[in-house]
């Protein structure tokens, strides 16, 4: 059977595709035929109300939908669903999917995502061991939750907080944290400021147990019962979520010959596009020469997806752009703090603002340029902090500090 024909193929249902297929159809006109490929049985959502609103019962299905059911139609953009593409040949630019159905495309984006770190200890087959990625991860948390009263967290970062804080502001779940580094988020923010979140989380009641290696699971022969670590800490529970972080999706790109970057994502240039020409990557897999950082860049950020997929549609129809947005992340624990970020960096910490109050911008500092910065409260600083990133000028520490400094006066 001849191959289906298509203007633009894109590979991964997840945030980058979706809206890379958006602006392809919004700034592209009608004309062009548009595919998209995703391996999920839904289509496109976001992933952040997974560990959040939509855990904790407060947001729908429909409310993470990327766009409702019917827009996908209006647009004529064609979503095949629970299909993969099993193999890309950048050459002929043709692509089979997992129905054996081949579809030759004009230009491509690749845009597979991530996968989750996986724990290989004793007992980790047990039931009730989670992991968060998709939808269904996060409703059979949610059922755990609505039937069980004790949780245990593998991790200290993004998932593992956020998790604690939703099961145990929304479920009533008792919540324990158990966490190689001191402090929670200690890697991304510094001790000061994870101390920070850490002390939120204890407020309500999470006991984190930081400088702790899990060594096994222990369970009743069906369901998990116990989390060890190494330091002979045992911890009763009914159920175990791990977020021990992601690695990028890029099966795909390495069998099809695509050059592979040293933070293991697909090598792009500036402009998105990767080692062969008119096939282009998005979000969590796309390793690209930032102009802002002036380096290979790998991020796995919502904020960043979205920008991405439509930084790769505008040059997927010729328009030659480098994508030198900022990076931005946001992260809530419950109601009870959100922080922003723009980065990603580290150095000297500087606060502006009060910790103990609960509004402050954290503001990092290497060789006096502005590498990073955090905010809880205080979202205005990081438009200044967006500035002194891209356009790097030395700014005084104590200056930064003083809230009586006009940042944009820096
Ligand atoms: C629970 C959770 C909470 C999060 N919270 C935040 C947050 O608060 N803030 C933030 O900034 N970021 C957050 N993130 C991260 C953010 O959601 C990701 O960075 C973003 O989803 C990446 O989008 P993506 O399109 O690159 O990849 P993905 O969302 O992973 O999508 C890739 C898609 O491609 C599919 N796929 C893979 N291979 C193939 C193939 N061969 N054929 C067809 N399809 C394929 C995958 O099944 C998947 O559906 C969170 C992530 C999770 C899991």
């Amino acid at each position: 059977m001849a191959p289906r024909d298509v203007d633009y193929l894109v590979i991964g249902g997840g945030l980058a595709g979706a809206n890379c297929a958006r602006w392809l159809r919004e700034e592209g006109g009608l004309e062009h035929s548009i595919l998209l490929v995703g391996r999920e049985p839904d289509r496109p959502y976001n992933r952040p109300p997974l560990s959040k609103g939509y855990l904790q019962g407060k947001e729908s299905k429909e409310e993470v939908l990327f766009r409702p059911d019917e827009w996908w139609d209006d647009q004529r953009i064609d979503v095949l669903s629970r299909t993969s593409v099993m193999k890309l040949d950048p050459r002929a630019k043709v692509a089979t999917l997992s129905d054996k159905e081949e579809i030759s495309f004009g230009s491509a984006l690749l845009a597979t995502g991530s996968n989750v770190r996986r724990l290989r200890v004793d007992g980790c087959d047990l039931d009730g061991i989670h992991y968060l990625r998709a939808f269904g991860n996060s409703e059979a948390i949610r059922a755990d939750a609505e039937q069980h009263g004790r949780a245990v967290l593998i991790g200290g970062s993004y998932i593992g907080c956020e998790v604690a804080a939703s099961l145990t502001a929304a479920h009533g779940v008792d919540c324990e944290i158990v966490m190689l580094e001191d402090v929670t988020f200690e890697p991304l923010f510094g001790k000061e400021v994870g101390g920070f979140f850490q002390g939120v989380l204890e407020e309500h009641g999470i006991k984190v147990h930081g400088g702790e290696e899990l060594e096994r699971f222990e369970g009743d022969g069906e369901r998990v019962t116990k989390v060890v670590t190494k330091s002979g800490l045992e911890i009763e529970c009914d159920f175990v979520v791990v977020g021990i972080g992601v690695t990028p999706e890029v099966t795909l790109a390495k069998a099809a010959g695509l050059e592979i970057g040293e933070r293991g994502g697909v090598r792009c240039n500036a402009g998105l596009e990767t080692s062969h020409p008119t096939i282009y990557a998005a979000g969590d897999i796309c390793e690209y020469d930032s102009p802002v950082h002036g380096r290979p860049t790998r991020i796995e950020h919502w904020d960043v997806a979205f920008n991405q997929g439509k930084t790769a549609a505008f040059n997927m129809l010729g328009r030659g752009l480098e994508h030198n947005v900022v990076p931005y992340f946001f992260s809530d624990l419950a109601d009870w703090a959100s922080m922003e970020y723009v980065g990603p960096g580290s150095g000297d910490t500087v606060i502006r603002g009060s910790l103990e109050d609960g509004e402050f911008a954290a503001f990092y500092l290497d060789d006096g340029q502005v590498k990073a910065a955090l905010s809880v409260g205080r979202s205005d600083d990081l438009d200044a902090a967006r500035r002194f990133i891209s356009e790097k000028p030395k700014v005084d520490g104590a200056a930064l500090a003083d809230l009586g400094t006009d940042l944009d006066s820096l």
